[in-house]
């Protein structure tokens, strides 16, 4: 336990770093089509958004899997599970479920950023699964691993439909101005870092984090339109690892363990869901050139085994991967036409990471066919703590 004071004491100084911060884990800039997707509807027009679902409709979903589950599925809040900052910015419980009883812990997140909204659904229908489907597979899944996934981990920016949260003030009820009297948006997938965490949710999620000490984890996103490199078609779903292979970072972490499995996960993922007509697959880039390799992502921060003011003491770390699954609910872009299909494939590739994690099959894959995903040649790395690093 621990009081909240240091991580308030930041706040102000930290969330300026954040906003100032132009990297992104959505849409690469500049990458917005001009003709729609063969396989997703028309972009045009205005996005509806009144079929996503809100912090309501998960809370009672979440109510209802708990009471219906064949096999036991527990709902909490992270007030129950006893962490010491345990709501988000405006007060939100923030909810997490468990299933299975194997003696592996699997992290499962969604929607940390707001307005990508399918993450939700994709690990509600997860969960689902996990409670109800008696098939080898899922016995497999149910008697190797304890799932823990939090199908909201951002509910105020669920709520306003926006990427990050807002920094509250509980006393006035408002948004907590920052230096220059505006609102403070903070990406929390940029505040899992050593100087600490601008947003309650973040070092909520953290404290939970430490008691659980997850073996693996997936995070689920969703990016703009965009196109693969060279055939210029559609991609449906993009495949991430938030700190580089064989860039500056990660094969230095683990003595390069994850360096290794994270790419055989995506390979995996990547020859099972190539599959299907209707999934276009590549890697997930900024853009240019560029991979990711940042530091403060939550992902990269499991992976580098923060150890913040000695809630980690013996420095856990484990691998993570995300999924990209294009359009969001910014106008423009795809909203709910292209919904069953974007929820489908997360789905999927969500249950072939799982299983071929359980039957050994991922650990088999050649990690080196990273290179066969489509995918623009790299020429550097873009970071939270260098700029541009070129590759050497
Ligand atoms: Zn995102």
């Amino acid at each position: 336990m621990q009081s909240t004071k240091p991580a308030r004491s930041n706040r102000r100084r930290l969330a300026a770093v954040v906003t100032a911060a132009s990297l992104m884990l959505a849409a690469p800039a500049g990458v917005a089509p001009a003709m729609a997707s063969a396989n997703f509807p028309s972009p045009n027009g205005q996005t509806n958004i009144s079929s996503i679902l809100t912090y309501a409709d998960v809370q009672k979903e979440l109510q209802k899997l708990e009471q219906t589950s064949r096999f036991n599925v527990d709902v909490f809040t992270l007030a129950e599970a006893g962490t010491s900052v345990n709501t988000s910015e405006q007060g939100r419980d923030l909810y997490v479920a468990t299933v299975g009883t194997g003696p592996e812990d699997v992290w499962l997140q969604g929607r940390i950023h707001g307005n990508e909204p399918y993450g939700t659904e994709s690990l509600l229908t997860l969960l689902k699964d996990l409670g109800s489907n008696g098939s080898p597979d899922y016995n497999l899944l149910r008697e190797k691993y304890t799932f823990h996934i939090i199908p909201m981990y951002n509910p105020d920016g669920s709520e306003e439909n926006i990427r990050q949260t807002i920094l509250w003030d509980d006393l006035t009820g408002s948004p907590e101005p920052g230096e220059n009297g505006r609102e403070q948006r903070i990406d929390l997938n940029r505040d899992w870092t050593e100087a600490g965490f601008a947003a309650k949710e973040s070092l909520a999620f953290y404290e939970y984090w430490t008691m659980v000490k997850p073996d693996f984890g997936v995070d689920i996103h969703h990016q703009g339109l965009k196109q693969q490199w060279e055939t210029g078609d559609d991609v449906t779903l993009s495949l991430g690892i938030s700190l580089a292979p064989g860039g500056p970072t990660l094969p230095g972490l683990a003595d390069g363990a994850y360096d290794v499995l994270t790419r055989q996960m995506m390979v995996h993922v990547f020859d099972e869901l190539s599959k299907y007509g209707s999934i276009n697959i590549d890697r997930y880039q900024v853009g240019n050139g560029l991979e990711i390799d940042i530091k403060g992502g939550v992902v990269s921060a499991m992976m580098l085994g923060l150890d913040y003011q000695g809630l980690n003491p013996e420095g856990h770390s484990n691998p993570v991967v995300f999924l990209e699954t294009s359009g969001n609910t910014s106008d423009g872009s795809l909203g709910q036409k292209a919904r069953g299909k974007s929820v489908r494939q997360n789905v999927l590739a969500l249950e072939e990471l799982l299983i071929g994690m359980a039957t050994g099959e991922i650990q088999q894959e050649d990690p080196e066919r990273w290179d066969e995903i489509p995918h623009q040649p790299t020429t550097g790395y873009q970071t939270d703590y260098a700029g541009i690093v070129p590759v050497q």
